[in-house]
This record gives C-alpha cells, structure tokens and sequence, in this order.
C-alpha cells in the first residue's frame, strides 16, 4: 500500500472541508480512489480533527479563538466568561462551576482587529488555586526578534471548593 505521489496533507486539510477548486477537488478524488494509502490518512485527518473540535468545544485547549467560535459557542448555549485588561493593566477574575469557555481578551493595535481572544484551558482554571497569570502579546520582527504589544495581568481567584483552594 505505497504511493509514490501522496497528496499533500494541507490539501487533503481543504478537500475535507470543501474549499479546494473544482479541477483540483476532482483530482484529488480520482486518486483517493485508487489510492488506499492516502484514503487511510484522509481518515486519520478527520478523526484527529473531530477530536480537536470536541475538546475546543469542552474548553479544555489554551488557543486563540475566533469572535465567531465564540458566538457559536454562545449560540450553542455555552457559558463564556470573558476579561478584556487593558494592555499593561490588570483585571480580577475568577471561573466557576458553570463556566464552559474561559477567555482573555487581550487588546492591542494588530492589522484587522483589535483584540486576541485567548481561550485559558477551562479545566485548568477550574482546578486552579488563587494566582497571578500573566500573557504577553509578541509580534515576530524580521530576523526573528519579539516585540512585546501587550502584556495582561490576571489575578486569578478561586472560588471553587477542592485541592488548591484556600
Ligand atoms: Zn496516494
């Protein structure tokens, strides 16, 4: 079961979700036809991303998040809490049982927006004691330098029962 012309992972990444070109759509599935190789790896992307999707959906992933995941998220009746500290500020915040999504908006001047929303895993923050997270927002300079935009204080507080909290 070899190939010797496996499609690239980034374009079985776009057939799966439809947004390959007609002539291009088609060839890929003239060969995932005759191709068990690459139908098995078709398999494998999905299942991999239907489990990225589920545990973005549980929370449970520090990543940056779109407005319109949140929105779905609400949509789908998910409690999102969210704080949005001024750049160089600090906000108090907390999680609590009924929270879904935890999400740190961090403000700062970018090309074709004005925030990042960054989800902070929700399982961890439940299970977190009382403490003081900071983000850094950086930019990459050409020739690999960081430039720091932002940086965002968050004082944590627990306020469920269990290991860790005071
Ligand atoms: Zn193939």
């Amino acid at each position: 079961m070899n190939c010797s012309n496996p499609i690239d992972a980034a374009v079985l990444a776009d057939y799966w979700v439809a947004a390959l070109a007609k002539p291009e759509e088609e060839a890929v599935e003239e060969h995932l036809l005759n191709c068990d190789r690459c139908g098995t790896r078709l398999r494998e992307m999905i299942s991999l991303a239907e489990g990225v999707r589920r545990l973005a959906r549980e929370g449970s992933l520090r990543m940056v998040v779109s407005d319109a995941f949140l929105q779905r998220a609400a949509e789908e009746g998910l409690r999102v809490r969210e704080y949005a500290p001024a750049p160089g500020g600090s906000v108090e915040c907390t999680v609590t049982a009924e929270d879904d999504i935890l999400i740190g908006r961090l403000a700062a001047n970018l090309s074709g927006s004005s925030s990042v929303a960054y989800q902070e895993s929700i399982t961890f923050a439940k299970a977190a004691p009382t403490n003081k997270m900071i983000a850094r927002l950086v930019t990459f300079e050409e020739g690999g330098g960081e430039r720091l935009l932002g940086e965002y204080i968050f004082n944590h507080t627990r306020s469920l029962p269990g290991p860790g909290a005071w």
